[in-house]
Parts: structure tokens; sequence; C-alpha cells
């Protein structure tokens, strides 16, 4: 800009002013322009004043001014542009002066927003004269638009008052009583004062008044924290550094498409992290108006969220690229997980031109983003966004794929992979340990949530169960963001909730904002209160009251927090469903399965100082699962620093690297097989063998585990035993009784049908002894327990181990696998001399009358008499009746006893704690989970009391879904 700020312009002129032969005559060119006008307007005496402009027309000021506009027509002809900005600078000068007065007046005001409202060049320029003009001035402009525009924007109203410290516009926030009964979004950003009626424009203005708070400070705190005093890792700032004051300078300036420009080049996920960033400890935490820091985080998502409701093909718009596996010019690169550390680390080295495989445990993609973190708060579209890009770019995606379980790592690196990134987070919940708090009604927030975000249990036409929670007292313990989004969505769902913390509110480890509108909510907080006890009704089995301590701060514990102590006052309040918000630990499947793999004492992974490499070279991590439970924000820093870290020196040459890429692929292609029927044998009414197309799960399943499946898109995720599985023929088998709505659906899919997703194979491999001769391992198989029984049965076989089946039914006609062509018969075949098989019937209509508990009985007692083999171990499978009471039989006798159970699971994975199995031991109660440490368990320490009523506790639900079916 021309004009020093402070000067008074010359605004009279018209611009044209010198003549190279002289000043003009200026009183006829004023009299020559007076005369075209009269021709225009006058026609009565056009002729006088032809002859006035003939006689103007060779004066010297008049040939001058035709030689200036001949020149004016040839530059525009040339440059279009030049007569606007040859307005634009005077315009500016004009403002500059009108800055310059006490205050703005009422006229200018208007005219100046007008102009900033038309978006274009000219508004643009104003934008960047505001943006560098000092603070006093600023100031002068905010009082402008307090005074004279409250009336159209009551967000401006008092808006200069303590401006720019203490003030400033809100983002838009559905009020309360609106939002908590639906999932709809609730911080609807600047962007939601279009739903007020506002243009596009009106709201970028906002936002850039609020950027105009800049203090545009020198040592940049926002971006880079403050330094601490003893030189540990500065306070605050941003994890990913986000150049944040260029940006706010980008934006001020009116450059809003340079400014998330800028933004992605360190961050690729703004519209996610800038919604859920726990700001208040990071940029914001350290802003420099400490009253009332700017926006930060709502800026840094209200520049992709614009992009995508204004310009949806430019905001997934990507360079045309060809795939990296079609190059074939880098490594693959498998990626394990899909939370924000392993979806940025995708997205990196797919940019870079590696041929990426993102292998996720679960049929949705997104981590805790899409399970954990509600739609109210962050929509899962954004989530699509972010890998419809991975997508573009040649990503790939494998869903139902748990490594650790489907293959190791190793197996990946076979597999073509060269190197491979964990970001599998921190995925297991912690519980209380308390007397009751195996009681039904009590759940982690991981299992709520994810009936609810991943499984859409609250929406009509879905399967998965909720616990009922309309006008039912719900309470949360916890004070971090799980149990916000937890107590948040019992409200929506119709619940009366409230939070149990047991430090104060100030010690919360929430966001603020989430704090703040649970509260708006409606949602009580109850502070220095932890549950001592959970008391239940002794027929129903749900939880009906809580026992809470009352606690007191102390000391600063290690965290530097003060440490809650109990008071010994105790308060017993009502509550009819409990939800577990303590935390996540590490998930443990991927270390148990790699001895290698070096983690702390709290299971994370660790890394190599300075690095993200774990133990194992080529083997990255990052996110929750190195770090334990963090944020998004760092999970997503972790997952960009390891692609830096894996972009290195690639020791193959072009063919190797052609060879590792066409085995990648066909591995992942195997991964993205549609899991079809191939086979469908009806064993008895309702009893159907499924045979599956799954080559994965095929290649890695040992007896005795099993596999989580989803029948299809809106049904329920279940445990299904694997009866039998083919490595040559990527098969699996399983058989479903139909029971429920779920597996009576199931049994209803035809051949060629796929399901939906199968993952596996899952809990732990039978642990297999060997007997010695005269000894017996005793199966006791009740119904559908025979074909989990049935793999076991003949592993123990292969080693030459004695077994004895005892098959029961409740009938004849539900038998199966029994005909000598069938599975039992041709064991029976391959091991005479090893396997004895004993059926019984309910009603005696084959076999031996009664139960399987008859026949073992017997064999108990004459093995203590002496007279018969002695049993080495017993392995009861089938209805938890059953298994009771094999157990209960086999107890007096110290034989071994183990139950595998089939307990009600969501992931299946240890992930929502669901499969809870209360066992007792050494006389304390102990929370096993049949998914992680089972599902074989020893049966001997189950407390079947308490474990029985499990299977009762979503009945009813499961009752109105069957109903719903017609089934
Ligand atoms: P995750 O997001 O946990 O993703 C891990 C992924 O790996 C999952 O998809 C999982 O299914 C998959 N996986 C696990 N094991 C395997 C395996 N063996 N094989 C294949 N895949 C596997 N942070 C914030 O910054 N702000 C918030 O507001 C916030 N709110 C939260 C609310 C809730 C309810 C929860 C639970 C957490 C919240 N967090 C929040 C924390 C934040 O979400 C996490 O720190 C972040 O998601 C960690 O990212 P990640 O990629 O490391 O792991």
């Amino acid at each position: 800009m021309s004009h020093q700020f402070g000067e008074q312009p010359d605004t009279a002129g018209a611009g044209v002013q010198q003549h190279p032969q002289g000043p003009y005559q200026r009183e006829d060119l004023e009299r020559y322009y007076r005369a075209t006008q009269k021709i225009e307007s006058d026609r009565h005496h056009i002729q006088d004043a032809a002859e006035e402009l003939r006689e103007l027309e060779h004066t010297g000021a008049v040939e001058a001014f035709q030689q200036q506009v001949d020149l004016l027509k040839k530059r525009l002809v040339n440059d279009p542009k030049f007569f606007n900005q040859l307005f634009i600078s005077e315009g500016i000068d004009a403002v500059a002066w009108a800055f310059q007065q006490e205050e703005l007046s009422e006229t200018f005001t208007h005219t100046f927003w007008n102009l900033l409202l038309q978006g274009d060049d000219m508004s643009t320029l104003l934008l960047r004269f505001v943006w560098n003009i000092p603070l006093k001035f600023k100031r002068k402009f905010i009082r402008a638009l307090d005074v004279h525009f409250s009336e159209r924007y009551p967000m401006f109203k008092g808006l200069s008052q303590d401006w720019p410290g203490n003030n400033s516009i809100p983002p838009y926030m559905r009020p309360a009583e609106e939002r908590s009964n639906d999932f709809d979004l609730v911080n609807q950003g600047y962007l939601g004062y279009m739903g007020l009626g506002y243009s596009y424009r009106e709201v970028e203005l906002f936002v850039w008044l609020e950027v105009l708070r800049d203090k545009q400070c020198d040592d940049r705190p926002c971006e880079m924290g403050i330094p601490r005093i003893d030189g540990g890792e500065n306070r605050g700032g941003c994890p990913v550094k986000i150049h944040i004051p260029e940006v706010l300078h980008l934006m001020g300036e009116g450059k809003f498409r340079q400014a998330l420009e800028l933004i992605k080049e360190s961050n690729p996920l703004p519209n996610v992290t800038g919604r859920v960033c726990p700001q208040e400890i990071q940029c914001q935490g350290v802003c420099t108006h400490n009253e009332r820091p700017i926006e930060i985080g709502q800026l840094e998502w209200y520049l992709p969220q614009s992009e995508k409701v204004l310009h949806p093909e430019k905001y997934l718009e990507l360079p045309e690229v060809v795939s990296p596996w079609a190059t074939a010019e880098r490594p693959p690169i498998a990626v394990v997980g899909s939370g924000p550390a392993g979806l940025i680390n995708a997205y990196l080295l797919s940019k870079e031109g590696f041929p990426v495989t993102v292998f996720e445990a679960f049929h949705e993609l997104g981590g805790v983003l899409r399970y954990g973190i509600p739609e109210f708060r962050l929509p899962n579209a954004l989530i699509d966004d972010v890998v419809m890009k991975i997508e573009q770019l040649g990503g790939k995606f494998v869903r139902n794929f748990i490594v650790g379980k489907t293959a190791t790592l190793e197996a990946l690196k076979r597999a073509g992979f060269w190197k491979i990134f964990i970001g599998t987070g921190a995925g297991l919940p912690q519980f209380m340990n308390v007397p009751g708090e195996h009681l039904l009604g009590i759940l982690s927030a991981n299992e709520f949530l994810t009936r609810v975000n991943l499984m859409q249990g609250h929406r009509d036409g879905y399967e998965t169960p909720l616990p009922e929670t309309r006008g039912k007292h719900v309470m949360v313990v916890g004070g971090g963001n799980t149990a916000m989004d937890a107590a948040r969505t019992a409200r929506r769902l119709g619940g009366e909730v409230s939070i149990v913390y047991r430090r104060t509110q100030a010690e919360m480890p929430a966001r603020v904002e989430e704090l703040h509108h649970a509260l708006e909510e409606g949602i009580q907080l109850k502070v220095l209160r932890s549950p001592q006890e959970f008391i239940g009704n002794d027929k129903t089995h749900f939880v009906t009251g809580a026992r809470l301590d009352v606690m007191e701060l102390g000391e600063p514990d290690a965290s530097g927090r003060r440490r809650p102590l109990a008071t010994g006052t105790v308060e017993v309040v009502p509550v009819d469903l409990v939800i577990m918000a303590l935390g996540n630990t590490s998930n443990p499947i991927v270390k148990d399965a790699e001895p290698e793999l070096k983690t702390s004492k709290w299971g994370t992974i660790e890394i190599r100082k300075g690095s993200q490499e774990t133990s194992i070279e080529g083997v990255y991590t990052g996110g929750d699962a190195a770090r334990g439970g963090s944020t998004a924000i760092k999970a997503a820093g972790d997952g960009q620093q390891a692609a830096r870290q894996i972009i290195g020196d690639i020791p193959f040459n072009a063919s190797e690297i052609k060879s590792l890429v066409a085995h990648a692929e066909r591995y992942t292609k195997q991964g993205q097989a549609a899991q079809k029927i191939l086979e469908k044998i009806e064993l008895a009414e309702n009893i159907v063998e499924h045979v599956v197309y799954s080559p994965l799960i095929a290649k890695s399943s040992r007896a005795g585990q099993f596999v989580r499946v989803l029948g299809w898109e809106k049904g329920e995720l279940v445990p299904m035993t694997l009866a039998d599985w083919d490595t040559e023929a990527g098969t699996i088998t399983m058989v479903i009784q139909g029971l429920g709505s779920s597996s009576m659906m199931m049994n209803r899919m035809e051949v060629g049908d796929a399901f939906t997703g199968i993952a596996g194979p899952l809990g732990l491999p039978s642990r297999l002894h060997r007997y010695e001769q005269g000894e017996t391992v005793a199966f006791c198989a009740g119904g559908v327990g025979l074909p989990p029984v049935y793999p076991i049965m003949r592993e123990h076989l292969a080693m030459g181990n004695h077994v004895t089946l005892i098959a029961g039914f409740r009938s004849k006609d539900l038998m199966f696998w029994a005909e000598p062509d069938e599975r039992i018969g041709l064991l029976q075949a391959e091991y005479p001399d090893l396997l004895d098989v004993i059926y019984t019937t309910n009603d005696g209509t084959f076999g031996i009358e009664g139960f399987v508990t008859g026949p073992l009985g017997e064999m108990l007692e004459a093995a203590k008499a002496g007279s018969g083999r002695l049993v080495g171990e017993v392995v009861a499978i089938g209805p938890p009746l059953m298994m009771r009471a094999v157990s209960d039989l086999t107890k007096p006798y110290g034989v071994r006893t183990i139950a595998s159970l089939n307990s009600i699971m969501v992931d299946a994975t240890g992930m929502c704690g669901a499969c809870m199995v209360p066992v007792s031991i050494d006389g304390k109660l102990v929370r096993k989970h049949a998914c992680i440490d089972g599902p074989e368990i020893d049966s001997h320490i189950i407390d079947w009391d308490k474990f029985i009523p499990r299977f009762q506790q979503f009945k009813k639900q499961e009752d109105r879904n069957r109903q719903r079916h017609g089934l």
C-alpha cells in the first residue's frame, strides 16, 4: 500500500492532473465536460453544445485530456485490472483517512462492511489494510461495528468492551435443550451461524474478526509452547508444530486457502484435530490472551470445513496419481490400526509413493475417532474423507484383520511388507475391582460407546442391543473425555445422568468444553466421590445402588495432582446403569504374539530413543500404543514422525521391489476377499454348518479359537466357535444354532452370500498336555458344544492322547456328525483305540438317557475305584448350565476341568470388557475376559453364580429383536 498511515490523502483529484507539456487549463476541461453532458441530457440545445465542443476540442487542455484517455484505453485493453487498481489505491487512501477520524461514522462503517462483504479483490485489500493497522485503529473499527451493527449482528453487541483481550465472537453452539436429545453436532463452529441466516461471507468475516485479535507475538507460544525452567518439554504449544502465527497472519490478510494449505503441511487432519484437541492445554493454553484465548481450534477446523461446504469437489481433490501399487517403485508398507496414528502414517507414506495396506481389527475405520468419540462431537463423515483421500493415493484397507491373531508381524513381512507401523491404540478398559462390579448393568464406557457409535444400537433397524437408559439413573465413573462422551451419550438416550469423580472439578482431565457442555445438558456432577461397592437385586442380578466413599484431597501424588483420600463417610445412591470410564491400558494381543517386541511395565510398546522404531527392526509405533491413553493430535504427530523415519534408504533393486509389491498385493486381496458361504449343510432343526471362504483366518486357526462375525451391515458382532478350517481351500467352518435373532438370520443366508465381516481367529488356542497311557481326556459336549470340541479333540488324538467324548443332545433329532461318514464317525475310524464316544439324550431317544454328567460321574467314580481310566482332564463346552454342572461334578475329584466360554462380546479383542468372567483367585474376586484370557478358563475358579446371569443381560432387547424380525 502506497499510503503512509497517518497522512491525510488528497482525495479531491481525479487522478489525471499533469500533462507532459505543463498543467491543464482546468476551466477549459470543465467546460468541455459540461458540454458533453449537455449533449447527453439536453437534446434541445444540442446545436449550441456541439459548437462549444468543436471549439474546445482544439484547446491544449482537451487535447491533452484526449491523449490521456487514449492512453488509458490502451492500458485497459492490455491490462483490464488496471482501472480497478487505480480506484482501489485511491479508495484505500480514503479509508485510511476515515480511520484517522475520532470515530468511524455510521455511513462509512456501513459502506466499509458492505465492501468487505463483496469478497472481491477490493475487500481482500481492505482486510489486509485492517490487519496491518495498529491496535488502536482496530479497536476503533470494532467499536464502530458494535455501535452501528449490533442490530443486524447481535454477536457484535458489547464486542468492543475489553476487545481484543477479553471479548470475542464465540463459535455457534446449539442450545443445550435442543441438542441434548439428538446426536447432531453440538459445536457448529463459526459455520453454524449460517443456520441462523447469515451468508457464507458474513461468517468468513466473523472468523476474520476473531483472527484480528491476534497479537502477532514474536515468541510464538501457541506453536512452540513456553520453555520450562528445568529444561523439560515446553509447556503447551502445538504437538505437531503447526505454524499458527503464520496461519493467523494469512487469515488476517484474507488468504484463507493459503492458511489451510499451510496447516496441512504439518497436519493432514485439521478437520478432526481442530474439534477434539485439548487446545486449552496446548495452543490456546499458552495464548497471551490468557483470559479469552484466540479460538485456534475453531479456526483450524473452520478452514477445511468451509472448503468442504463450499467446494466439496475441491475438498477431496488430489492431484492425479498413478497407484503406487501399479508403479511398484517403492516397497510396500503395512500399517496396523486405523486410528489417527495409523491414518496419518498411511496418508503420508501413500503420498510419498509407497504401496500401503492398513490392517484394521474392526469392520469400520478410524479407531477411537469412530467407536469412541460420538457423532455429536466428531462426525464420522470426516473420517470417511480421510480414508477416501488415502484410497485416492492408492492406499488399501483390510478390515477385520487382527495383527497378532490373523497374522504375526513376521507373517506380514513374509507377505512382502518391508516396514510396519503399529498404531493399535490403548483399548483395554480399566475397572475398579470393587465388590458388586460384576452385576448386570455395569459396563465399560468402551462397550457402551461402541454399542452406540460403531454399532448404532440406538438406531432403528440395527441389531446391537443397548442397555436401558430412558428415565434410568445412569452413573458414569471417571472425569476424562471418555466419561464426558459416555455421560452425554446416555443423556441423549434419555438417562438421568450423574458423573462421579474422586477429585474436584478443577482436576478433571476432560476437555473443558466437553465438561461445560455436559453440565449445560443437565448432567449432574458428583465430585469427591468414589464407588466403594455396588449393590444389586438378588433376583434380577441388575445393579440397583452404589455405595460411594466421600473423598477429600490430600498431598499431591506422582502425577502432581492432589491425592483423593476417603473421609470415612459413605453415601448410598440409587443407580440402574453404571458406566466405567476409568481410562484404558494397552491391549496385549500384539505384545503376546511378538516376544521380540519390548514393552514397558504398563504394556506400552517401547521405542528407541529419538525414534519411533521399536525393538524389532523395521517395525515402528506411535500413538496410544506407545504412549498409553493420550490424545488424537499426539497420535497423529507420532504417525507423521514414523512416516518420515520409514522413508529411508531402500535396500532393494527394482525387480526385488516389484516382487515384494506383487506379493503384498496378493496378500492384501486375500484379506479383502468377500467372506462368502461356499457350502451350507442343515445339520438339524435350526442348526446349520457354514463353510465360508476366509483364507487368512484359515491359515492361522488353531484348536480352541473362535471368530467374531458380523452377519450384515446393521447386524451385531457375535462370537462363533471355529468348528474346522482348511488351509488349502482357504475355508473355515462354523456351526450356527439359531437361538437369537442374529444367529437365526445368519442361518437364513444362502450359499454365495457373504458375511459383512468375520475376524479371527480369536482367543487363546487350547493348551494341550500329553497324558500318560491309562489316562483319558474327557470331553463333555452339550448340543452345539460339539463343533468347538471337535478340533480340540482331534489335536489330542493326533498327539496320542486317549479321548472320551460324551456328547449330549436334547433328543436324537438334534444329533449331528454321528454317522460313520461324518466328522465323529470318521475320527472313530481313524483312532479306533484312542477314541471312545458316548452319546446321551435328555429324552432317551438315543444313547444313554440323561445328561453328560451321568457317564462322566461314572468315569470319575470308576477311576477313583481304580477300575477305569484316570481322567487327566475334562473339557466342557456347551450351555452354561451344563458346563457348571460338569464343573461342580469334577471339583470334589480334583480333576482339572476347562470350560470354553462363549460369552456376550462386542469386539472380542479385549476392547470392551463385555465378556467378563468373574473368577475367584485365593478367595479374591478377579475379573477375567473370555476373549483374551479364554475362551478356555479353569472352570473351578469361575464364580458361576455371578457368571451365568450375564447371559440374561440383554434378554428383553433380544426378545424385541426376534419379534421385529417375526422370528
Ligand atoms: P486408536 O484411535 O485407539 O486406534 C487404534 C486402532 O487400532 C483401532 O481402530 C483398533 O481397532 C485397531 N487395532 C487395535 N489392535 C489391533 C490389532 N491387533 N490389529 C489391527 N488393528 C488393531 N483425544 C483427544 O485428543 N481429544 C478428545 O476429545 C478425545 N476424546 C476421547 C474420547 C474417548 C471416548 C476415548 C476412548 C478417547 C478419546 N481421546 C481423545 C483419545 C484419543 O482418541 C486417542 O488418544 C487416539 O485416538 C489414539 O490414536 P491411535 O491411533 O493411537 O489409536
